[in-house]
């Protein structure tokens, strides 16, 4: 059985999903659902895209 770790991107927050590309736990806050996949890996996998639609969070100037 899968208990619930912490969030392997933050380290704080409770994993509430596993990234099947590299294996790890996410937060939702970590966890881009659109890919399926955690943050890091969603970016990765997105490509050469310079945005992130999902990431409001992140808002830079
Ligand atoms: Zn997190
Ligand atoms: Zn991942």
């Amino acid at each position: 059985m899968s208990l619930t770790g912490i969030c392997q991107v933050c380290e704080t927050a409770r994993a509430d999903h596993t990234c099947r590309t590299c294996g790890r736990q996410a937060c939702p806050e970590h966890w881009n659902d659109a890919v399926g996949a955690c943050s890091p890996c969603a970016r990765g996998l997105d490509g050469g895209g310079g945005t992130d639609p999902d990431n409001s969070t992140d808002h830079r100037r």
